[in-house]
């Protein structure tokens, strides 16, 4: 990640924090007093995956609380996963 992408992406969690958004997947409040590795804490999602094609910018962001987040990935790269035979 070079340092300007990194700048940008504190700046958008920044902005989402000040908001205090509930999460955009399961619909419930976010604690945003919890850091990181705890399971609910706040990450920065993108509505379309950047792998993607999608936009690293505050209309492709929304609030997600890590487990969240970290759920929905690994449906979406589920199918990818399956179709290269990289589990096999
Ligand atoms: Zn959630």
């Amino acid at each position: 990640m070079t340092e300007r992408s990194k700048a940008m992406a504190n700046r958008m969690r920044a902005l989402i924090r000040r908001a205090k958004p509930n999460c955009h997947i399961c619909g419930k409040p976010i604690n945003y007093e919890l850091t990181w590795p705890d399971p609910m804490c706040f990450v920065v999602d993108h509505l379309v995956p950047l792998a993607k094609g999608g936009a690293d910018n505050v209309a492709n962001a929304r609030a997600a609380h890590a487990t969240c987040n970290s759920t929905k990935r690994a449906r979406d790269y589920a199918p990818i996963i399956r179709r290269s035979g990289f589990l096999e």
